[in-house]
């Protein structure tokens, strides 16, 4: 029951909640963990978020505050987070009270059975807007495609997770992280609890259709080989298809003494010919800059859960 408790929250304009947030961390934490720190990460905030913060850092010690020089986005903002974070476990969730912090207690429980590293929580909600839905789809369907495992569609962001995580998470050092899809890639032994919907109590979704969007698009690109196979997909067809015309026309003109194609035509062929083996060699060059990228990001090639008379 001793175990310290480090809460990550990024904060990017959320001056409406952070007293409330605050206030009742601190309830649910002093009584279930031997002892706490809440971590905020000042993302470049627009509004009194800092402020705010200050002046709850200054009656209380268990709060840590860090501001980032301008608004680097979510995941960096949470990679600041977990580098300061001291705890043995460690909690993230988002700053707007959509995650409870009463429900800290529900994570600990399942991570005190001792059969997980992590434990991540579904929410089911059915008013979501059809734009997120879409975003957030696509993003569920790229990273159950790369883990080759059924990530469940409703996965939010509030987690917590052991110091062996934190330190395996901290090894990645990529500049472009995304936590979503890395905790899965990581492995380590996961659980879920199935949590209620909350309704965001102020302000809207500090992300817009095209910053989710953008963020989809990103990690399709860096987490998957996805865009080069289609490059080669649709190349190899279009060529395919013109050779197989091209042979068609000419048996015809040997065995039946058809008329060969001209005009428009003989132009259209040549340029499918021609477009299919460029786009075909455009997707063999992208998957060979798709390795040397995966290189670059000199991921650890393997992580450790843990340690037998070594
Ligand atoms: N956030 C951040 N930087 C950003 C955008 C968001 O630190 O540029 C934080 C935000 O303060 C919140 C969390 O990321 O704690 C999730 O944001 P939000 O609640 O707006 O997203 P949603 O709930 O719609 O997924
Ligand atoms: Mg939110």
């Amino acid at each position: 029951m001793a175990e310290s408790v480090s809460v990550v929250v990024p904060v990017y304009n959320n001056a409406a909640t952070l007293k409330e947030l605050a206030d009742r961390l601190g309830e649910v934490l002093s009584h279930s963990a031997g002892s706490y720190e809440v971590v905020f990460v000042n993302d470049g905030s627009r509004d009194a978020s800092g402020e705010v913060l200050r002046e709850l850092s200054r009656n209380n010690q268990s709060i840590k505050v860090l501001t980032l020089s301008r608004n680097f986005g979510q995941h960096p903002a949470i990679c600041a987070g977990f580098e300061h974070a001291t705890g043995d476990l460690i909690v993230l969730m988002d700053a707007d009270l959509q995650d409870l912090p009463e429900h800290i207690p529900l994570f600990m429980e399942e991570l005190r059975k001792g059969e997980s590293d992590i434990v991540y929580c579904t929410k089911n909600r059915d008013d979501k807007r059809l734009s997120s839905r879409f975003t957030s789809a696509l993003y569920h369907l790229v990273f159950s495609k790369l883990i080759g495992t059924d990530v469940p569609l409703n996965i939010g962001t509030f987690r917590m997770f052991n110091r062996t995580f934190l330190e395996a998470l901290l090894q990645f050092r990529e500049v472009n992280i995304l936590y979503g899809p890395l905790m899965f890639y990581m492995g380590f032994r996961s659980s879920f609890i199935d949590l209620p919907y909350t309704e965001r109590e102020s302000g809207g979704s500090s992300y817009t259709f095209s910053k989710r969007l953008k963020l989809a698009v990103n990690s399709l690109i860096s987490y998957t080989d996805v865009p080069h196979k289609i490059s080669i997909a649709v190349g190899s067809a279009l060529l395919v298809g013109s050779i197989l015309y091209s042979l068609i026309v000419v048996v015809e003109y040997i065995l039946f003494g058809a008329a060969l194609p001209g005009g428009n035509t003989l132009i259209l062929l040549g340029l499918f010919l021609t477009l299919g083996s460029i786009m075909m060699f455009l997707g063999v060059i992208g998957s060979y800059v798709f390795r040397v990228y995966q290189e670059v990001l000199s991921r650890p090639r393997y992580l450790v859960r843990e340690k037998i008379n070594l």
